[in-house]
C-alpha cells in the first residue's frame, strides 16, 4: 500500500446535504495551482441511521479552505475510490454528473454577475441595488 494511504477512524463525521464553493484570493498553494478553494458544507453531524442526502432537521455550516493541489488529490482519490469499489463506468457517470453541474453553476454565476449580485453580501441580498463594495455601475 502506498505511503499516502492510511486507515482512518472517523471522528465527528458530518453528513453534508449540499455544498458550495468559493475562491479564496487570500491564499495560494505552493504548487502554482492558483488560489485556494473554500468548500462550504451544509448538513449536520452524522447519526448511524442517516442515509445519503436526506434532509436534516437542523442545518449547520462548515467551511474547509483547501489548496487547489490538495483538491486535485482529493478529486483523484474520489474517482479512484468509486472505480475501485464499483466500476470504471461508475467513475465515468460521476464525472458526467460533475460536468453537468459545472455547466449549471457557470450559468448561475453568469446570471449573478448580470444582476450585479456577485461582488458583496449587500449586492447579493438586495438584488444588486445596494453595495458595500463600492460598486457604482448600473445594470446593463
Ligand atoms: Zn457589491
Amino acid at each position: 500500500m502506498p505511503e499516502d494511504f492510511r486507515y482512518l477512524t472517523p471522528r465527528d463525521p458530518f453528513l453534508a446535504r449540499y455544498a458550495g464553493a468559493a475562491i479564496h484570493d487570500s491564499a495560494h498553494c505552493g504548487h502554482d495551482h492558483g488560489t485556494d478553494v473554500g468548500l462550504y458544507f451544509f448538513g449536520r453531524p452524522a447519526a448511524p441511521s442517516d442515509t445519503g442526502c436526506s434532509a436534516p432537521d437542523e442545518e449547520e455550516q462548515r467551511l474547509a479552505v483547501v489548496p487547489r493541489c490538495v483538491l486535485a488529490d482529493l478529486f483523484g482519490a474520489v474517482l479512484a475510490r468509486i472505480e475501485d469499489s464499483e466500476s470504471p463506468e461508475a467513475a465515468e457517470r460521476f464525472m458526467d454528473a460533475v460536468a453537468v453541474n459545472r455547466v449549471r453553476a457557470a450559468a448561475r454565476l453568469h446570471e449573478l454577475a448580470e444582476q450585479r449580485r456577485d461582488c458583496c453580501v449587500a449586492g447579493f441580498r438586495t438584488g444588486g441595488r445596494e453595495h458595500t463594495c463600492g460598486r457604482t455601475d448600473t445594470p446593463s
